[in-house]
């Protein structure tokens, strides 16, 4: 284990839109995000997590700003190699997209300083197309590379609900385990131990929850269905993303507040596993 200034959770905006493939927006969305923070980390706030964990701006949630995203092939180094950097001064990263392409650099990232995690990805989308639209780094394709690369040990994906013939025929190839929205319970999301990453992608949600995404797709989940499954996880959480909120498509903010929780709860798991072990 690498060592480390203090425990806490690093918070890395990644302001990418350059991989979209059809709305532009979720460049904008670290800012939104930390704006409907405020409510939970300000003093006259509540910071505290379900799981009793308070989180607490500036002590264990440290906000390191954002990525010098420059739109070319050169941010997959860019990326990962500030990942890897704050994972190994705080130990915990937790990035706020952008859009879904971030995943494959920050896994480099991730997997440099502590091995291949299990992932557990909340998505409408596979998001595992060989290539989209001729871009094999298209917010479509992030799972591909990342099993390629063997970036992971194990892919886990929770919430699909369109997928296509080639995708499934790459859920195979690579062994993923993919719970369909329309067979989808609490129960039949396995038990996640070990070192786990989780990607979140705000359009699993159903867009009653989470209107403000590019690629809406009602019959999703609910935040408290999120909760339910990340509960279910015993193994140390070293990473994770909120991804693909659009700003210019959200509804009041009503998305970024619910990314705001996630920052809160994600974080809040992830410091309770670093309060009681060392990993
Ligand atoms: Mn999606
Ligand atoms: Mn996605």
């Amino acid at each position: 284990m690498v060592e480390q200034e203090s425990v806490a959770v690093a918070l890395l905006g990644i302001p990418s839109d350059t991989n979209s493939s059809f709305q532009r927006g979720a460049a904008a969305a670290p800012a939104a995000i930390r704006q409907a923070m405020r409510p939970y980390f300000e003093e006259w706030g509540n910071p505290v997590a379900e799981n009793g964990i308070g989180v607490v701006s500036g002590e264990n949630l440290i906000d390191v700003g954002n990525v010098p995203v420059m739109e070319n092939v050169k941010d997959v180094q860019t990326i990962s190699g500030a990942v890897a950097d704050y994972s190994r001064q705080y130990g915990r990263v937790l990035c706020l997209g952008g859009d879904h392409f971030v995943t494959y650099p920050i896994l480099r990232g991730i997997a440099a300083v502590h091995g291949p995690p299990t992932i557990l990805h909340f998505d409408a989308h596979p998001d595992i197309h060989h290539e989209y639209q001729g871009n094999r780094l298209s917010h479509a394709s992030p799972f591909a590379r990342i099993m390629e690369e063997k970036l992971a040990s194990r892919l886990v994906q929770v919430g699909i609900r369109s997928s296509d013939a080639h995708q499934d025929a790459q859920i195979q190839h690579f062994g993923v385990h993919s719970i369909r929205m329309n067979d989808f319970e609490v129960e039949r999301v396995p038990d996640l131990d070990g070192p786990l990453y989780i990607s979140l992608d705000l359009d699993a949600l159903d867009p009653a929850f989470a209107p403000g995404v590019s690629h809406p797709e009602p019959g999703g989940l609910s935040v408290r269905e999120i909760l339910a499954v990340l509960r279910k996880v015993r193994g140390p959480i070293v990473g994770a993303d909120i991804v693909e909120l659009n700003p210019a498509r959200d509804i009041q903010d009503r998305t970024a507040i619910v990314a705001a929780k996630f920052v809160k709860e994600f974080a809040g798991r992830m410091l309770e596993h670093l309060l009681n072990t060392s990993y």
